[in-house]
């Protein structure tokens, strides 16, 4: 055996290195610098301790906090230093499981008759910050069944136990940092040290097992990271995003509400939010009527048959409403809008000179989320679909797909998200026929056309394996709100599979039946995450061409009731949406009122104004921007609405 493997880096380089050698010992190689900041390291597709010695030719990953499996190792090492501190806290105490979640991490433990408060958290973050301090090494240990069984047995931990049953021999391992023996699959960071910031966030309950008949264990939450400044960073954004919450603005600006009576997950668009809606559904309809769309428009319900032919039924049963029963038929609300859709390409005969068929629709979707995944707009169960089907040739795919890219880019101009990802989601190899449909060259070339496309636009994308749609690849869009949160808007999708399922045709040039493509695309989401996004991304504070009231008109006192009256009808004949605020209020308080309504445009009106045919006006954000003839105004504001300016 050589004393020497190959290590191959991303880049493609290939060096040696001695048998034995850890992703640490390569990384000090490379500098001293990298070495401290390497977390994990990501081996020939898995994620690895770096101390791990590798013993054979890899290609190799040093992953730091810019990596996420860099960083969910990180917060993943930080459960384990949680723990020894709980542990040393509340001696006796048992622990179930401590994964990395979105922000930070949790570990569900059962504190016996014992309870924890804000202050525990408190103190708890002290202990951590002492154990990290010891700069403790994590040690993994390989450990047959059965010791691992004494060793929790003697604990008296039976979560642990229940934990053993499922592993098999051979495959147990033990970390031990400091005081703090656990049993786990690993990987974790080098040592303690790395953990600089901590911060305990929550308290919560939660069933062992998420199971409500299982006894209820305390779910503790926390986040830290590799220095103080970030956590201070991440601490301001949570404020801010708190401020920004889209439930709580949507109810303060009466974008939406959700009742009782009506259902969880079922949002009532009030008026100031369907102003926002028809807005962004004019937008699309614009662009996409420029783009060669055409219009359809489909039922709420179909018959059980349509969504067996589509394959909903039944693998997508579980996120679909039950059916109802009709004249000794099941109907199902429906729950994407692509069956409807293909029905309309199969009620007419096509010719390749009719494609593409571009076939557009606001649709309405009605999805079974559980009422514990339901968040605000963000998981609902009735949704509105910026929804159209791009029926096509092979040859028009490319065309076709770069012209959905090229819309979605223009759509962010328009909502200035600079900062956006496409990731190209691919099939698995051996998953085909189970989650993917059994056609492993079409999902290769499919693959490798899109890939194309993107890299011949230049548009940053991303690969992941083994995330693609049951029937074609797909580009999944993340965005990030002004303020750095990110949200997942919309999927592109191919689909070469739908088109043979519903018998779809078309005559090619040969006068031949071939199957067309087909294109899946929403580049505006749902109106439902777009307008929860926007709030956030907006702070409420609307461009004018989507604000539900662009101007306010604030008559000094009654007495110039009526020029307000006269301005208002100049403005609704120009279709802005304006209203006077006609309470006997003085002006300070109907400014500030208006002001807490985000509204773009104050016009205030008293004698000077009267007299000299003007309006004073106020822009929501930069204030007082002196007189203005009605007129000039009006020219001005409908302009801005026109081009939808974003500020
Ligand atoms: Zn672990
Ligand atoms: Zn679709």
């Amino acid at each position: 055996m050589s004393e020497y493997i190959n290590i191959t880096f991303p880049d493609g380089a290939v060096r040696q290195f001695p048998k034995g050698k850890t992703a640490l010992d390569i990384a000090k190689s490379i500098s001293e610098g990298l070495a401290r900041k390497i977390l994990a390291a990501d081996v020939n597709g898995q994620v690895w301790d770096a101390t791990r010695p590798i013993n054979e030719d890899v290609t190799l990953k040093l992953l730091t906090w810019d990596d996420n499996g860099g960083k969910n190792t990180f917060w993943h090492s930080s459960a384990h230093l949680m723990a020894e501190a709980i542990e040393s806290m509340f001696p006796g105490v048992k622990f179930w499981v401590g994964p990395p979640v979105e922000n930070g991490f949790y570990y569900d433990v059962d504190l016996g008759d014992r309870s924890i408060n804000e202050e525990d958290l408190r103190k708890l973050e002290v202990k951590m910050a002492e154990l990290a301090k010891q700069n403790n090494f994590y040690t993994r240990k390989e450990i047959s069944k059965k010791e691992a069984i004494q060793f929790f047995a003697e604990k008296g931990d039976e979560y642990k136990l229940d934990l053993l049953q499922g592993l098999e021999d051979g495959n147990i391992t033990f970390y031990t940092q400091g005081g703090f023996t656990d049993l786990c699959r690993g990987p974790h960071i080098p040592s303690t040290g790395f953990i600089k910031a901590i911060k305990l966030t929550n308290i919560a309950g939660a069933y062992w097992k998420g199971d409500e008949k299982n006894k209820q264990l305390t779910r503790i939450y926390g986040v830290t990271f590799p220095s103080q400044k970030q956590l201070d960073e991440y601490l301001q954004l949570l404020e801010e995003a708190k401020k920004r919450d889209h439930r709580k603005l949507g109810k303060e600006l009466g974008i939406f509400t959700m009742d009782d009576d009506v259902g969880p997950g079922l949002a009532l668009w009030m008026p100031n939010g369907t102003v926002i809606i028809e807005e962004l559904e004019k937008l699309a309809k614009e662009t996409e009527l420029a783009a060669g769309y055409k219009r359809v428009v489909t039922p709420h319900i179909a018959k059980e048959n349509l969504y067996l032919t589509s394959g909903h039924l039944p693998y997508y049963q579980d996120s679909m409403y039950p059916p109802m029963e009709l004249e000794g038929v099941k109907y199902y609300l429906k729950s994407m809008n692509c069956p409807h859709h293909h029905k309309i390409f199969a009620a007419e005969q096509h010719s390749y000179k009719d494609l593409p068929l571009r076939l557009a629709e606001y649709g309405t979707c009605y999805r079974y989320e559980q009422s514990g995944e339901l968040f605000g707009l963000m998981r609902v169960r009735c949704l509105h679909m910026n929804d159209a089907h791009i029926y096509c040739t092979a040859e028009q795919f490319a065309q076709e797909f770069r012209a959905v890219n090229d819309m979605y880019i223009k759509y962010f101009k328009i909502f200035g998200i600079e900062k956006y990802v496409m990731r190209l989601s691919l099939h698995s190899k051996e998953k085909l026929g189970v989650k993917y449909v059994n056609e492993p060259e079409l999902w290769l070339e499919t693959e490798a056309m899109v890939r194309k496309v993107m890299t011949e636009a230049n548009i940053p994308f991303v690969e992941v394996q083994d995330e693609g749609a049951f029937y074609g690849p797909k580009i999944d869009v993340q965005i990030w709100s002004t303020i750095g949160r990110e949200f997942t808007l919309a999927t592109n999708q191919v689909d070469f599979a739908q088109g043979r399922r519903f018998k779809l045709e078309f005559t090619n040039q040969n006068n031949e039946a071939e199957t067309p493509l087909i294109i899946h695309r929403a580049p505006l989401g749902t109106h439902e995450r777009f307008i929860g996004f926007l709030l956030e991304h907006y702070a409420g504070k609307f461009p004018t061409w989507l604000a539900p009231v662009q101007v306010k008109i604030l008559p000094i006192s009654d007495k110039f009731m009526d020029y307000a009256k006269d301005v208002l009808q100049k403005l609704k004949k120009a279709d802005i949406r304006a209203e006077i605020d006609d309470r006997s209020e003085k002006i300070g308080k109907k400014i500030r009122d208006t002001e807490l309504m985000k509204v773009p445009y104050m016009l205030v009106v008293g004698e000077k104004e009267v007299n000299e045919n003007k309006a004073s006006i106020r822009r929501q954000g930069k204030g007082d921007l002196g007189a203005k003839s009605v007129d000039e105004f009006l020219n001005e504001i409908v302009t801005e609405v026109k081009e939808r300016r974003g500020d």
